[in-house]
């Protein structure tokens, strides 16, 4: 028997609506692209939007139509997500940081009609143009700051100039398509996630309802996390439902600008991969304070080191440890403390915040082994970890076959991680699939030695990769960005750091120091790119 209750779609125009109407104070701050501060309240914003609605009907975008965007986090950015989607079309965040090759094959599989940029993109644009004929531009920017460009491009405030800005958001199913996003593509070619309205509205609830110890009352957030990642983790949705306020940091993400924006901004909690508090980290060293209001961190996309999570707690920045992906929306797992954890001693803690948290409600988790047999949840037992879900992707954009390599016969979606789960729920990343060293038929976690390495104060940053052995199959080799050329730690430092925590065989066994640590469009290091640099090593 069904219920009778109404049935009313979750659509994240409802978002806005909602923050337009009972959070009016709350503001989109923005470092802009022309180099100034923005801010703009949600009643503005809103207004905007449905300006930029109008604007995108005029251009012929329609229900299902994909309009690209290449920016930076922003207010524009923010209106794009909610005019875009709000009109039943699909918002397509691209990396700036894929390769031209990658960049092109996504916008021709996503078939978009529209890209938005930010002017700082545009001559990398001019440079693909011709592969990709049929694309219009629009430059994010106002008349004066247009640039000269040979791409044709309108401009993003001549096109809301005009419009009206009140409007009833058509009522589209809940299940409708609203953004896409393909994965940095570390093995083959990008794959497209494709999220709905409820997903992204179930997303935002579930970051409130995990976060909200934590986060406090309406607070103010920096998403560091791009907004062309992942939908800066779920924050543009999240923020309206809660009333927090949007601190946008536009193109300059080095350890200053984020300390002097957090400190004019009285930012509260900033969101990011480990590389970028890194940097802000070692800011806070150099002049002798954090900002002053920052009190809180959320930390995914890589391991944290414990190290790092360490320094941050020891200043009273609470660090939330985050998993997930671009399969899942992405918020999986993450490190809240509960009420009695609050009370533990600070090791207690720290052993807790090092893991990557627990699953999130409506996220399910299991680990198998190679032959997709269950693993008990004991904190020992390591598998693939699987998750099934309402934010979870149930296929990737028109590609059977990835889809039908990523999920179960019981359609649970294999993340390629390697976990595993305390009896309490605690989920333990220990490695990618395909970065797991195996040597001598055991496994050896790339990101454990990782972590206990960089805690050497005389390393940057640092990686772990199989190299093959004649008698083991593969051995660690760890790579080392030194912080100084001229002060390079020794192998015997980092056993020494190891020795605690790891046994005698799982150690490294050879230590390669490298000027550059190659990257991935998302920030992480690149293994894949690290295996090719070194594929002549020969272990000593
Ligand atoms: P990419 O496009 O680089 O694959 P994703 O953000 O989708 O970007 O990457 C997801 C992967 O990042 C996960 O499968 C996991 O391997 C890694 N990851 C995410 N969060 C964490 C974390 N807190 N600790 C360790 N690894 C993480």
């Amino acid at each position: 028997m069904d219920g009778l209750m109404m049935n009313r779609p979750l659509l994240q125009s409802g978002l806005l609506d909602y923050a337009a109407d009972i959070y009016p104070a709350a503001e989109i701050v923005s470092r802009r692209v022309e180099g100034d501060t923005h801010r703009e309240s949600y009643v503005e914003a809103r207004a905007r939007t449905v300006q930029l609605s109008f604007a995108l009907e005029d251009l012929g975008i329609r229900i299902g139509d994909r309009v690209a965007t290449l920016a930076w986090n922003g207010y524009r950015h923010f209106e794009l997500y909610y005019a875009i989607s709000g009109i039943g079309a699909v918002c397509h965040t691209i990396n700036p940081r894929l390769s031209a090759e990658q960049m092109i094959y996504i916008v021709h599989h996503a078939a978009d009609k529209i890209l938005f940029t930010d002017a700082t993109f545009v001559p990398l644009l001019e440079k693909l143009k011709d592969h990709l004929p049929s694309l219009r531009y629009v430059v994010m920017t106002d008349r004066a700051h247009m640039p000269e460009n040979s791409l044709d491009a309108l401009c993003y405030e001549d096109l809301l100039a005009g419009q009206a800005t009140a409007r009833d958001w058509p009522d589209l199913p809940e299940t409708t398509a609203s953004g896409m996003c393909y994965t940095s593509g570390t093995t083959g070619d990008p794959k497209g996630a494709l999220y709905t309205h409820r997903s992204n509205v179930l997303h935002a609830v579930s970051i409130a309802l995990s976060l909200s110890a934590d986060l406090g009352n309406q607070p103010r957030i920096l998403p560091v996390v791009p907004q062309f990642h992942v939908n800066a983790w779920g924050l543009p949705f999240y923020a309206p439902l809660a009333g927090a306020s949007l601190i946008m940091p536009g193109p300059h993400l080095d350890g200053a600008s984020l300390w002097d924006l957090c400190e004019e901004e009285r930012v509260e909690s900033a969101w990011g991969v480990p590389t970028i508090w890194q940097g802000l980290f070692a800011e806070i060293e150099k002049r002798g304070a954090k900002p002053s209001s920052m009190r809180h961190l959320v930390v995914g996309g890589s391991a944290m080191p414990r190290s790092l999570i360490e320094g941050f707690e020891k200043l009273g920045i609470e660090v939330n440890h985050a998993w997930g992906m671009t399969e899942t929306s992405p918020l999986g797992s993450q490190g809240s403390l509960t009420r009695d954890q609050r009370e533990l001693p600070f090791e207690r803690q720290m052993a807790l915040k090092t893991t990557q948290g627990r699953r999130v409600y409506g996220v399910d988790m299991k680990i198998v082994d190679e032959d997709g047999k269950r693993q008990p949840h004991d904190g020992e037992a390591m598998g693939e970890l699987y998750v099934r879900g309402n934010v979870i992707a149930s296929a990737y954009y028109n590609n059977e076959e990835a889809s039908r390599k990523s999920f179960d016969a019981e359609g649970w979606f294999g993340t390629g991680d390697i976990a595993s789960i305390s009896p309490t729920g605690y989920l333990t990343l220990r490695d990618r699939a395909k970065d797991l060293i195996k040597s001598g038929g055991e496994w050896i976690s790339s990101i454990d030695l990782e972590n206990f390495a960089v805690a050497h104060p005389k390393i940057a940053i640092c990686a772990v990769i199989s190299v093959p052995h004649p008698k083991w199959d593969e051995r660690p080799l760890l790579v080392v960005k030194p912080i100084s050329a001229d002060d390079l730690p020794t192998l015997d430092e980092v056993y020494e750091l190891l020795a605690p925590h790891l046994a005698r065989w799982q150690f490294p066994d050879d230590m390669v120091i490298v000027e550059e640590m190659p990257m991935t469009a998302t920030g992480k290091i690149s293994k894949l790119n690290l295996r090719k640099l070194l594929k002549d090593y020969v272990l000593p």
